[in-house]
Parts: C-alpha cells; structure tokens; sequence
C-alpha cells in the first residue's frame, strides 16, 4: 500500500524512486490510464489559489516530491516524514532504463527542437529506448494528441510548464487511449538536452537548487520567492498558527 501525507492540502506519496518505478510497473499492465504529478513547494503554493489545481494533484494516481522544500516541511509538520525527492531528470532517465525497451516513450513540450535533442542524450545513456516521437510544446492541442495516438506510446511526459502540463494531462488523457501513464515533467527537456544548466550534485544534495537556479535565471525570482519565502510561511502558519 502507499503510504503519503498532506502538506497544505496536497497529497504527496511516500515513494522513493525504486518504489516509484515498481507502483509505476503496475500502472502500465493494468489496462487503465493514469496520471503522475511531481509537485515540488511552488506547485503547493499555486494549489491554495487554483481550486482546479488542487483537485488534479488531490485525484493524481501517483504524487511524488520533485523537490526537496516538501521533504524539510514533512520534517516540521510532525507527521509521516517523506523519504526521499523523485527528481524529474531522474525518474524519465529510470523509465527510459526501466520500461524503455518495451514501452514506446513520447516527448510533448519544450521549444521546437529540445526535445529532439533530449532524445539525442537518452539514446546515449539508454540506446535500447524505444522512442514513440516527439513534438513541440507550442502547436495547437489537437495536433500534439493525433501525433501521440499515431506513436502508440504508452508513456507520455508532457513538458508544458506547471500548472498548464497538469490540466492538459487532466483534459486530454482520455482521448488517447493508448497512453498507460502520463507525467508532467516541468523544464526536464530543457536539462537533458543540455538546453539549461542543472546545479552541481552537490547543491543539488543539499537542497540549495533553487538559490543555483537563482543566480543563473534571475528572471526566476518569483518562483523561486514563492517556493522559499510563501511556502515557508505557509507550512509555519498551518504548523504552528
Ligand atoms: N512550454 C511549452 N509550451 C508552453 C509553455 C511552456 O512547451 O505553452 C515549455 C517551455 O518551453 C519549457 C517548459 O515548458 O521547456 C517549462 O519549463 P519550466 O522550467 O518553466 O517548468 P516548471 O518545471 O517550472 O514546471
């Protein structure tokens, strides 16, 4: 059974990443379609003001923490404490490695072009991947679902940004039938084609990616003040308020 928390009224499940890909192996033989989330502080955030948001989260069949600010505030809510963070970049590489050879894979997202070159760097790391197609972020939806039924995928990561990924996986999953297992996965295009910077391993350990992201996109400082400054307050408020 998974086991999981609420943090500011999102459910988050209590997978590592091993677990994840297993409950994941279950999502692609049992016939049904389903919808993973990977919510990290901001996306907590935007929940408390976007109802429609919230819900998508709430009814995911898998939430796991993308980022390390819903870990530390499992930490202060006293109750179940999560593992671990399933990071994006990871979890795509482990289902190319994991499911990869058996299972068609598409690319939904990103600007014209990243995608493929994401490809370029999974076939490196993962030659055996059967990749379903790719399409850009940026064409009408109607063209990107009869793109993604033609490739027979099975798993579909859309890159599309939070929380616009989560409502179209939310309004579209069912007119492709042939997708088992749909993520949102952020700007993980852009990082494994190179296309940005990830932060060294070592800030990413300890939690300082944001401050990282920071310095190399200062245009980011409303994100990042959402998911540091607004997130603490509101983990503190409904901790200790
Ligand atoms: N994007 C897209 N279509 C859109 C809006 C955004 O393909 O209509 C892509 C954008 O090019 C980028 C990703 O979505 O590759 C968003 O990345 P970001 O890091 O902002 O997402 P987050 O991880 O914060 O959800």
């Amino acid at each position: 059974m998974t086991t999981g928390l609420y943090l500011l009224g999102v459910k988050i499940d209590n997978l590592n990443l091993g677990e994840s890909l297993k409950k994941i192996s279950g999502f692609l033989s049992d016939g049904r379609q389903h919808h993973i989330v990977l919510p990290y502080s901001d996306f907590l955030v935007q929940a408390q003001k976007d109802e429609k948001l919230k819900e998508i989260l709430n009814k995911a069949d898998l939430s796991l923490s993308d980022g390390v600010g819903p870990v530390i505030a499992s930490y202060i809510s006293g109750g179940e404490k999560l593992k671990s963070r399933v990071m994006g970049v990871d979890l795509v590489f482990a289902l190319f490695a994991k499911f990869g050879a058996q299972h068609g894979i598409f690319l939904f997202g990103a600007k014209e072009g990243v995608a493929q070159g994401a490809v370029k760097n999974i076939l490196q790391k993962v030659p055996q991947a059967k990749i379903a197609g790719t399409i850009n972020g940026y064409v009408a939806d109607e063209e990107a679902i009869s793109a993604i039924n033609r490739s027979g995928a099975a798993i579909l990561l859309v890159a599309l940004g939070m929380p616009k990924q989560e409502k179209w996986i939310y309004d579209n999953l069912k007119k492709m039938p042939v997708v088992k297992v749909a993520i949102g996965v952020g700007g993980t295009f852009d990082f494994i084609s190179g296309r940005k910077r990830r932060a060294p391993k070592m800030v990413q350990k300890i939690g300082l990616e944001w401050l990282w992201r920071l310095f190399v996109q200062p245009s980011q400082w409303r994100k990042t003040w959402r998911s540091v400054v607004v997130f603490s307050w509101l983990i503190i408020k409904e901790k200790f308020l």
